[in-house]
């Protein structure tokens, strides 16, 4: 086996293939103004203007577009409050497979509501007292559902991979690439396609200051887990990475970074200021990094950023863009 063992490049561009027609190939952004703030030339993958707002729908789809007639015909669960509900909801009714979403009570109004706009079932479950998991592992026994990971899956790595395949083939040679960290889905597809096309460009992974578990991952070479963290970055607010992921990010990246809070809210109000771009706390992680490294060891250097989502409730963006 290789070092990147059951996912391989040639899964990312089957992937490509299947999702071709369905999910944007979002426009790779650039600013002079940015550029000349940054003192670097970047490169911004926008899927923050991907379909359902951030590119969960590529390993969504993915995944479902290979499940067998039978497990179509049954049905698929996901469980989040976040961005990969929608996707699997979204990916779901593209292709006439019923979902079911197990989403807290108070998640926000309007992600209750895409969800269900999509056509799925949402199952409603109290986030302090109930285990998500069990709802939906006893959901999918129940009922013969198939379950949709958010993150540690080959089908949702494999299609997170083709953000990255596409970034290059649109802008060529890059000396260095940085993609928000989670549980680790975008990461590990994005060094598949970087190691592959950009073979010589820096790769890092960047998460949440005050979810540093990435970062203690990859310097241990083990998986360790940490309490949720706090910190407006919502969509990376994982306790540890996967272990389908962590194989992959560890063998293939070359550093995992984090960013505070404060550098996310002001990456976000660069973004709005320069490009227009509306990204959520979690979809500025790469740049804020990339912001730092530019002042650093890679002053002038070409850098693609993945902007991966853009689904901010608008009382909290205006917040967050006036905190700073
Ligand atoms: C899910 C998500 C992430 C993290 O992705 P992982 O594959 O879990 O690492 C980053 N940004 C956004 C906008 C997301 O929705």
């Amino acid at each position: 086996m290789s070092d990147a063992g059951e996912v391989s490049y040639a899964d990312i561009e089957a992937a490509a293939e299947r999702i071709a027609g369905v999910v944007h190939r979002t426009p790779v952004m650039t600013s002079r103004r940015l550029d000349q703030h940054a003192g670097a030339q970047i490169f911004l993958k926008c899927e923050n203007l991907q379909r359902a707002g951030a590119f969960k729908i590529r390993g969504a789809y993915n995944t479902l577009a290979q499940l067998t007639e039978q497990q179509r015909r049954a049905g698929v669960v996901a469980f989040s409050s976040g961005n990969h509900a929608q996707a699997v909801a979204l990916a779901a009714s593209a292709l006439g497979i019923p979902a079911t979403i197990v989403m807290p009570y108070d998640s926000p109004a309007s992600k209750l509501a895409a969800t269900k706009e999509y056509g799925a079932e949402v199952v409603n479950y109290d986030r302090y007292t109930e285990d998500r998991t069990a709802i939906a592992t006893a959901l999918a026994e129940e009922r013969g559902l198939t379950l949709v990971p958010p993150f540690d899956h080959v089908g949702v790595i494999a299609g997170q991979g083709t953000v990255a395949k596409e970034l290059i083939e649109d802008v060529g040679g890059l000396d260095a690439v940085l993609t928000p960290l989670g549980g680790g889905g975008l990461l590990a597809g994005t060094a598949l396609s970087v190691r592959a096309l950009a073979p010589d460009a820096k790769l890092y992974g960047v998460e949440p200051e005050a979810g540093d578990d990435g970062a203690q991952s990859f310097r241990a070479g083990r998986i360790v887990s940490i309490p949720a963290p706090k910190t407006i970055a919502d969509g990376a607010q994982t306790t540890s990475l996967g272990t389908h992921t962590f194989p992959i990010i560890r063998s293939l990246v070359d550093d995992v970074l984090t960013a505070s809070d404060a550098e996310l809210a002001s990456a976000m109000r660069l973004l709005a200021g320069t490009l227009k771009l509306v990204v959520e706390p979690t979809g500025a992680l790469g740049l804020a990094a990339a912001l730092r490294l530019a002042q650093e060891d890679l002053a002038g250097a070409r850098i693609g950023v993945v902007l991966s989502g853009g689904n901010v409730d608008l009382d909290r963006y205006a917040a967050l863009l006036t905190s700073g």
